[in-house]
């Protein structure tokens, strides 16, 4: 019987309560895959990978931790190295061991997270297999020929282009964290793990990793925030952008930033929304003085409920949102946290 097409899945476990993006990938690569009649493969490169069993995994005790959460979350298998060497991510190492696997195995398609890992990570497998690579894809689907459709933003994020790679395997593709979601777990569910033991002959590393340090955990990733509060230019300051933490922090959600207030340095850049940065799906997106340019806007089309604050009535994003209040942002921002102080106990 001839082997099965694999759909492969770069299995990014590091924080991984929170790092949702291989169960999104594996979600949508379930989708695909029922569609070319291929097997969905999650690739892990690591250490300690079964680190984080607990008791809510251990409903499969063969497959526990990583491999078994993959399973749950729709891998058919798993190819697994495992070793001391991989303790730290390393670029080097992880793009030799990936290039190895895909020379050997040949999958149709590889979905890596841009993460900012799996930025790197992915040109640097695409060149050495000598394939192409979309990315920071918005949309993946599959073409009556069966090929991948890769949808990304093009011309400065007024145009989603549909890129195809008809003649080089894999098929490569970075995907943004939020972009589909997982599926529920389902520890019922079975595969197959393939042990792939670390290559004798890997030399090492140029890159040395000399110290690492956990930057302060947000609550959760603003991708998977239920509640999203903006904040754009029209706040005026970084004293009054810093208020819609304190209004994020009431409302359970988490903060959201345009380009200009990145770049103005009032935020990090991880809080950024749009085309450069974060696509979010939340119940309800507070929008503080954000004008609505496409490129923000692009990644804030799955919000179910927009409540929008703007001097300017007729600000793009006061046109998209289901209620657009005409005032000044930062007013109503320190006006709803007063309000929500006095009403939450
Ligand atoms: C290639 C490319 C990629 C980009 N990627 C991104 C991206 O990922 N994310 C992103 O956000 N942008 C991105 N941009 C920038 C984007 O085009 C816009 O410039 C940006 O989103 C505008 O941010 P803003 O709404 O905060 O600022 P502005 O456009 O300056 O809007 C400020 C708004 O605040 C309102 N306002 C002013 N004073 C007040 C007040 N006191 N109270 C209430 N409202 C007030 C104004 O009426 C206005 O609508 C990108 C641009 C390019 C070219």
């Amino acid at each position: 019987m001839a082997k099965k097409r694999g759909i492969w899945v770069f299995g990014d476990y590091r924080n991984y309560f929170q790092n949702r993006i291989t169960l999104q990938l594996l979600s949508r690569a379930r989708e695909l895959a029922a569609k070319i009649d291929a097997e969905v493969c999650a690739v892990v490169f690591g250490h300690w990978t079964d680190e984080w069993v607990d008791d809510a995994l251990s409903h499969n005790p063969t497959f526990c931790g990583v491999v078994g959460e993959y399973i749950a979350h729709g891998a058919d298998k798993v190819y697994l190295t495992d070793h001391p060497r991989l303790a730290a991510y390393s670029m080097e190492t992880y793009a030799v061991l990936m290039e190895r696997l895909a020379k050997r195995e040949k999958p149709e398609m590889i979905l890596i997270g841009a993460t900012a890992f799996g930025r790197e990570f992915a040109p640097r497998v695409a060149k050495r297999l000598g394939t192409g690579l979309t990315a920071d894809c918005i949309g993946l689907d599959i073409n009556p020929e069966g090929l991948l459709v890769q949808m990304a933003p093009s011309f400065g994020g007024n145009l989603i282009a549909e890129i195809l790679t008809p003649e080089r395997r894999p098929q490569i593709a970075t995907v943004r964290p939020g972009t589909f979601q997982e599926i529920p777990h389902d520890y019922v569910r079975t595969g197959k793990v393939v042990k792939v033991p670390l290559p004798k002959d890997l030399t090492a590393d140029r890159v040395r990793l000399v110290r690492s340090e956990r930057l302060p955990q947000r609550e959760q990733k603003l991708e998977d925030a239920k509640v999203v509060v903006c904040g754009g230019r029209g706040l005026g300051s970084k004293k009054k952008f810093a208020k819609l933490s304190e209004l994020a922090e009431l409302l359970g959600g988490e903060v959201g930033a345009t380009r200009p207030v990145v770049y103005a340095d009032w935020i990090d850049h991880d809080a950024l929304v749009g085309q450069a940065g974060k696509q979010i799906r939340p119940q309800i997106l507070f929008s503080f003085g954000i004008s609505g340019a496409i490129q923000h806007t692009a990644a804030c089309n799955g919000a179910k409920f927009v409540i929008a604050v703007n001097k300017n009535p007729n600000a793009a994003m006061m046109k998209q949102a289901d209620v657009a209040v005409v005032a000044d942002a930062s007013q109503v921002c320190t006006t709803l946290i007063q309000e929500l102080k006095r009403r939450i106990r």
